[in-house]
């Protein structure tokens, strides 16, 4: 039996995956399951999977795991130290599907101690990105990537050189907004913003994609995932979300991987790596959709995309104040402090101002380090949203 541990069990991405890991239960060992604030389905899994342990990053909610735990014989605990210590414990294959930064602390200690890491949590890569896999090669575990494009990126370069690319394409739907007058974006409310047209996500990734922030992630997550140039990775808007992603090869050939828009495929295959196993998504008849569209980004309408090519420019531990920059200004628009536009004015800002203190995107890339950047950002950030409020 596999043992495997499933890091924000409770999200869209851990009940996909436990979805698909109840199809089977007699091959896999559950070692740890965890969450933050829904207790009930947090142990409710624990049970029907006969955890080790079952853990909620949050500490007020310890008593109520307990007693919806109780007579299972599943450990119950709480906080961010107890969701590390869970990472310790000995599982071949472990799910990173935290939301945000909270995810690279656990999914370094999975890889430190060499277990196999499905990476949904693509905060990770953005802060850390090299310290992550540095961490994975020196103790000969594997990264796989989860998110959509970057399964799609991975599965086409099967048996291929790296010399050969030369370039990456991942698309986007476009999210909610794709066919907005970009004068309207300003208005765009919660509700509008937290809802998108093919995928069905956590609120958080859905807004990061009405925003294009999602896609701006996975361009630095494409480049430090697969080590190519900035220069080398494209974004193409496709409404549909079929064609995940498109490698170009150095003789002209594009390599595309087509799917439905279901994340249980992407999961499954780092599930299952090496190996392809039947998995129950929907098979695409393509004579039915008939035709895909295409088109170019347009940076006006996402500033998110531009933003990430001077992320990537300025290196260091810029993706780590990015993404925290990023986080709390969606915290500032999720509690109606900041408009839908503002968000992207913060992030600049506060990459901009850690810039200009020195010091800080310069650091050496250490875990504490990039937990510091990480802290630091969030209070520019946060002190950004106040100055604009105010
Ligand atoms: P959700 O919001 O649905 O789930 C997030 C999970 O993290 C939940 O289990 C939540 O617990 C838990 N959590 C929240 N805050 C904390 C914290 N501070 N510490 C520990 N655990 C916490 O997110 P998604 O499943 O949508 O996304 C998870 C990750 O996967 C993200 O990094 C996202 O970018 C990435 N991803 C998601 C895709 C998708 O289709 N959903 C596609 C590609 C990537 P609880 O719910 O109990 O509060
Ligand atoms: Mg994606």
């Amino acid at each position: 039996m596999r043992k495997v541990s499933i890091f924000g069990a409770t999200g869209s991405i851990g009940q996909n995956t436990i979805d698909l890991i109840k199809r089977a239960p007699e091959e896999y060992e559950v070692v740890a399951l965890t969450g933050a604030r829904n207790i009930e389905q947090l142990a409710a899994d624990a049970r029907a999977l006969n955890a080790q342990i079952a853990v909620t990053a949050d500490d007020s909610l310890l008593e109520d795991l307990r007693a919806a735990l109780k007579g299972s014989g599943v450990i119950a605990a709480a906080g961010a130290d107890a969701i590390l210590e869970a990472a310790h414990r000995p599982a071949d294959w472990i799910m990173s599907a935290i939301v945000g930064a909270a995810g690279l602390a656990p999914g370094m200690a999975a890889l430190g101690q060499g277990s196999t890491l499905a990476l949904a949590n693509k905060e990770s890569l953005v802060c850390a990105g090299k310290l992550l896999l540095e961490t994975g090669r020196a103790q000969g575990a594997q990264i796989l990537p989860v998110d959509s494009e970057h399964s799609a990126v991975f599965q086409a370069l099967v048996g291929e050189d790296m010399n050969a690319v030369e370039r990456i394409i991942i698309t986007a739907s476009g999210g909610a907004f794709r066919d907005w007058p970009i004068e309207d974006l300003c208005d765009a409310t919660l509700d509008q913003a937290s809802s998108h047209p093919n995928w069905d996500m956590g609120q958080r990734i859905t807004i990061d994609s009405a925003s294009m922030f999602n896609k701006a992630m996975e361009v630095i997550e494409t480049r430090e995932f697969f080590d190519v140039a900035p220069e080398q990775i494209e974004v193409l808007i496709h409404p549909q979300s079929m064609i995940h992603a498109l490698v170009g090869f150095n003789d002209g050939a594009l390599m595309a991987h087509v799917g439905p828009p279901d994340m249980r495929h992407a999961i499954g295959y780092a599930l299952h790596h090496p190996q392809r196993r039947h998995i129950p998504v929907e098979r695409l008849d393509l004579a039915a959709i008939g035709s895909f569209e295409f088109r170019a980004p347009d940076d006006a309408r996402w500033p998110a995309l531009r933003i990430a090519r001077e992320v990537m420019a300025r290196g260091g531990l810029a993706g780590a104040v990015f993404n925290a920059a990023k986080e709390t200004a969606l915290d500032g628009f999720i509690a109606g402090q900041l408009k839908f536009t503002q968000m992207s004015d913060v992030v600049s800002q506060v990459l901009d101002r850690m810039d200009a203190q020195g010091g800080h995107i310069d650091a050496t890339m250490t875990l504490d380090n990039v937990l510091e950047t990480d802290h630091l950002a969030r209070k520019a950030a946060r002190l950004a949203i106040e100055q604009r409020a105010g």
